[in-house]
């Protein structure tokens, strides 16, 4: 995977250009898959969090 913008070398699969710092996921299917898998977890955590409260209320 060629840096956009510094044409620096960086390994296949790597989300950010060792070199400088440029964010490389456009393209990238497993990338993608794990940022919607965390964001499922986080809106997964936020509903059990808003169930406890209104069991609690
Ligand atoms: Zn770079």
């Amino acid at each position: 995977m060629k840096c956009p913008k510094c044409k620096a070398f960086n390994k296949k699969g790597v989300k950010e250009c060792k070199r400088c710092g440029f964010w490389l996921v456009a393209g990238y299917g497993v990338t993608w898959g794990f940022m919607v898998k965390s964001l499922l977890i986080i809106y997964l955590f936020l509903f059990l969090f808003w169930f406890s409260l209104e069991v609690y209320l």
